[in-house]
């Protein structure tokens, strides 16, 4: 289980540390499968995006383990470290504000090569100019600059530039989420492509259920730094388990009027609280509607109610097969 404690402040005036920690992500388990896509969904400020970053080792864990390929990578450094994070790579979610604007998008898509000890020259402009094709960009785009192009067209060079060194896993944070309607869906689309060529495993990171729901094979759902529900994308879009999982689907806007009036309709109540001082108990407690004393006291476990559909809530049996992932 990964954790990523933020301790804050320093010293205050007597010389003392500030108790104050923020828990972005608190024993958070999760398992990828190879060749799927695992979307990841909450509200911001829940810990998507630190979870992604602990993932590819950006950021280093307050305790817990990563597994990548079989092989521990926790405390990998230096070389070996480096070896791996060829392996696993991330597309931001503002192409403009990730790519330097005074690099010309030759040397943005190369850079990583060269990171890794290409030799630039006539054969990494190669590479690059096929790898702009397989994104959808013109051979000509090799020498221009990224205010030149389009959100949806430096969310491409932003792609090339992450599967340039042929990744396994790749983390794509809001990768879409910026961008039009039209263009998230020609995005959508482009990366279950090479996902297919190339045999790539992604985390599909969004703050929207509806973004999420035609990438992913599975979907998992954050609320304050845990992970609350996980499940084949098929049950948790229309047999979700966890309230705060149904109340973000009764947020999505149905898209046919005769969807509006399926499915339960819950409401979340009230703000999202501080990750610096989560609720005791079940982090969602202030805010949900089948509420229950126990809610408050206890920390409802993640469990396996249903094969593959996994829930932390005190309203689910925990019986049959009870594991965590
Ligand atoms: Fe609601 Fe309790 Fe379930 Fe938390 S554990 S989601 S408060 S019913
Ligand atoms: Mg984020």
């Amino acid at each position: 289980a990964l954790s990523k404690h933020f301790p804050l402040g320093g010293k205050n005036f007597f010389g003392r540390r500030h108790g104050a920690v923020l828990r972005a992500v608190d024993e958070v388990s999760l398992r990828i499968m190879p060749g799927e896509t695992l979307g990841l969904v909450g509200e911001s400020g829940c810990g998507k995006s630190t979870l992604g970053r602990l993932l590819l080792r950006l950021i280093e864990p307050t305790d817990g383990n990563l597994i990548f390929n079989g092989a521990e990578i926790t405390r990998l450094k230096g070389a070996a470290l480096r070896e791996v994070r060829r392996s696993m790579q991330i597309v931001f979610q503002d192409p403009y504000g990730a790519l330097n604007p005074r690099m010309a998008v030759e040397d943005i898509i190369a850079e990583p090569l060269i990171i890794h000890g290409a030799r630039q020259g006539p054969g990494t402009r190669k590479q690059v100019a096929s790898m702009l094709d397989r994104v959808g960009l013109p051979a000509r785009a090799l020498d221009r600059f990224p205010h030149e192009f389009s959100g949806g067209q430096r969310q491409r060079i932003g792609i090339a530039r992450a599967l340039i060194l042929s990744p396994r896993f790749v983390v794509c944070d809001e990768a879409v989420s910026a961008l039009d309607v039209s263009v998230q869906a020609q995005i959508v689309n482009l990366l279950q492509d090479l996902q297919r060529e190339m045999g790539l495993t992604y985390l599909f990171i969004a703050h929207d259920l509806s973004v999420v729901r035609h990438i992913s094979d599975r979907v998992a759902v954050m609320y304050l730094g845990k992970v609350v529900e996980v499940a084949q994308k098929h049950a948790i879009y229309a047999a979700p388990l966890h309230p705060y999982t149904q109340a973000l689907i009764a947020a999505v806007p149905a898209s046919h009027p005769a969807d509006r009036s399926r499915g339960k309709r819950v409401r979340i109540a009230g703000d999202i609280p501080s990750a610096f001082n989560p609720p005791s108990g079940c982090r969602f407690h202030t805010r949900c509607p089948y509420v229950m004393p126990v809610c408050r006291e206890v920390v409802p476990p993640l469990v396996e109610p249903v094969p593959g559909h996994h829930v932390a809530c005190h309203l689910i049996d925990a019986s049959p097969a009870g594991a965590p992932t």
